[in-house]
């Protein structure tokens, strides 16, 4: 298990010669696509309408709905790239088995590269997430393992562990491990950062997003910090994790929480702490209710991290003034988590609350 902070060499002063970074521009808009995989990425920025006005925010607050991928969440690029580039050097190969550790999203994406590309799939992932992303995995023909929630990523059951032991095991088999592997940041620096910036026309002020294995908040940051060293990189960590800084952030380590996808017991190899100028905590609580109001008033149909980050970006945009611009990261889709914070019953078991400043209903009750 990786406990070192990022050591990918995709540094801006590496060796230009040597880029690991694409030289392609960003995928034009085509009419018809060859397959499924041309289609990841280009996602939307869509603007915030009412959460952030019932806060007093002053900002313009947009969010990027990378659920709007063909497998259902930002990890679909990473799965791409990935693959793409073990192929390039020949770590993968016909009839190869790819298994991953995974919460889910990761597992999806590669199952979804997987089945249009002609590999097996294996995605081991902790009995925590959600029935839906397994029924998504077995759907797109992987096979799933699931492994103990309880037991932490050092146990003997961890994902990791029961991923290398099945890869002894599985002749031509592959553990690309986004954990440590220098595509899953490069990705979101070459496409997920590069779309916001054209997006946006250049004015970014502030971004919002989360931290599982960091690929996402690291690659974004990276650029961001390349274009415009005043944007501030804001990263939300659930409470139970220890991935914040300082670490005197991280209360009630180990406690449990329901949010999947961010938040860890271990600093992954591809999350760049130096990069991110603030962590906040967020709990359950805030999460789930904000991410029913992203769907419910806003009409964005996002899981239950986008809840966190948005709750986040809540707190940390108050301190931007009118003009400026903060953009939020919403990884994945309601899809995930239907039997899960979507259903108001499943909230109330957990005590959670199933709207905050909620409106929605004035026409009801009158
Ligand atoms: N939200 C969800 C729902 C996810 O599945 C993930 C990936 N684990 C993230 C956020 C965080 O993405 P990253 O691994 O790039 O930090």
């Amino acid at each position: 298990v990786p406990a070192e902070p990022s050591k990918c060499t995709w540094h801006k002063e590496a060796d230009p010669t040597n880029s690991p970074h694409t030289k392609k521009p960003l995928r034009p808009l085509k009419k018809i696509h060859a397959n499924a995989l041309e289609t990841v990425g280009r996602t939307p920025i869509i603007r915030l309408n009412k959460i952030p006005q019932s806060y007093g925010i002053k900002c313009e607050v947009l969010v990027k709905c990378e659920y709007f991928n063909p497998g259902g969440s930002v990890k679909d690029r990473i799965a791409v790239r990935m693959i793409d580039d073990a192929e390039a050097l020949g770590k993968v190969k016909p009839g190869a088995t790819i298994i991953e550790p995974s919460s889910g999203n990761t597992g999806i994406g590669l199952a979804m590269v997987c089945a249009i590309k002609g590999y097996k799939c294996v995605v081991v992932m902790p009995e925590k997430m959600s029935q839906e992303k397994v029924d998504t995995l077995e759907a797109l023909g992987a096979k799933v393992v699931r492994t103990p929630t309880d037991q932490g990523s050092y146990s003997r059951n961890s994902t990791f562990l029961v991923s290398h032991k099945l890869q002894e095991e599985t002749p031509n088999s592959i553990i690309l491990n986004q954990y440590k592997n220098a595509s899953n940041p490069l990705a979101h620096y070459d496409t997920t950062a590069a779309e916001i910036y054209e997006q946006c026309d250049g004015k970014i002020d502030m971004v919002v997003g989360g931290s599982g294995t960091g690929g996402t908040i690291s690659g974004i940051a990276r650029r961001m910090k390349e274009i415009n060293p005043s944007c501030k990189i804001v990263c939300v960590d659930p409470v139970g994790s220890i991935l914040a800084r300082p670490d005197t952030l991280n209360v009630n380590r180990g406690q449990f929480w329901e949010v999947e996808g961010i938040g860890y017991d271990f600093v992954p190899t591809t999350l760049d702490r130096s990069v991110i100028d603030e962590w906040i905590k967020i709990s359950d609580q805030e999460s789930m209710p904000m991410a029913k109001r992203l769907i419910r008033e806003e009409g964005l149909l996002c899981g239950g991290s986008s809840g966190a980050h948005v709750a986040a970006a809540m707190k940390a945009a108050a301190k931007l003034e009118a003009g400026q611009r903060c953009v939020i990261i919403l990884p994945d889709s309601i899809r995930n988590y239907l039997s899960k914070f979507v259903s108001d019953a499943w909230m109330e078991v957990r005590h959670l609350q199933p709207c905050v400043n909620s409106m929605n209903y004035w026409w009801w009750e009158n």
